[in-house]
């Protein structure tokens, strides 16, 4: 299995690891900060080097515990010690747009009791659905507002990993159905914007919301009678 720096450091941008096994065009690691992708937040993207060899790792997947790095070229060997870094500026913009998808969750479950249907990203641009009756310019204009206040606020963001048993008694997580978590699952990682959201998730995000910047609703529309769609851009 592939130990997952990422879950406890977001910050790590390198590191070193062993090639574990190898296959097709792709490399498992005893260890890695690249985040295979998941819940919305696309893959990391970088290189790995060796011995004065780099391969850029053009797509990252996770496959039960291990993650692979798809490499091109010669692929180093089994037990290859490697240096891997990430394409940085891609990272910490999913960073922040990831924790300005989760700002919006809460704001939009606080003021207005909404649950998010569904979300995607790509750096510095997201898109969530809620369970919304209507959707008009000044709600919008409004929504916006609150969502920069809480950048404002500087709302620290916490990362927890807890026992299955402990992490369900939480209201807030029942909320955003953990209870739809996988049996096997026996440890639950949960991101805590202090105050104001919490979830089980597996991304990687800033450690306080000033760091996200400005927040700005490019589009909203309507994917159907209960469901509203908000875009925004992370400036
Ligand atoms: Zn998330």
């Amino acid at each position: 299995m592939t130990e997952l720096l990422y879950q406890t450091d977001s910050y790590l941008g390198e590191f070193d690891a062993t090639v574990t096994a190898v296959e097709g065009d792709a490399v498992a690691l005893d260890r890695t900060a690249f985040y295979p992708g998941g819940g919305g937040q696309p893959y990391d993207m970088g290189s790995l080097t060796a011995q004065g060899a780099t391969w850029k790792v053009a797509k990252v997947r996770k496959a039960g515990d291990v993650v692979w790095h798809q490499v091109e070229g010669t692929l180093p060997a089994i037990g290859t010690a490697v240096h891997g870094t990430l394409d940085w500026e891609r990272r910490y913009q999913l960073m922040r747009t990831h924790t300005a998808m989760h700002i919006l969750c809460g704001v939009i479950f606080r003021n207005y009791g909404a649950s998010v249907t569904g979300g995607n990203m790509e750096p510095l641009r997201g898109r969530m659905d809620f369970e919304f009756e209507t959707m008009r310019q000044e709600l919008v204009r409004e929504i916006e507002d609150k969502v920069n206040a809480e950048v404002a606020a500087a709302r620290d963001v916490r990362v927890k990993i807890l026992p299955r048993e402990e992490a369900f008694r939480i209201p807030d997580l029942i909320r955003t159905k953990i209870n739809l978590l996988p049996e096997g699952i026996q440890m639950v990682r949960t991101v805590e914007i202090v105050g104001l959201d919490l979830q089980a998730d597996g991304g990687t995000h800033v450690a306080n919301t000033r760091e996200v910047g400005h927040i700005r609703v490019v589009d909203y529309k309507s994917k159907g009678k209960i469901n509203k769609r908000i875009e925004v851009a992370v400036e």
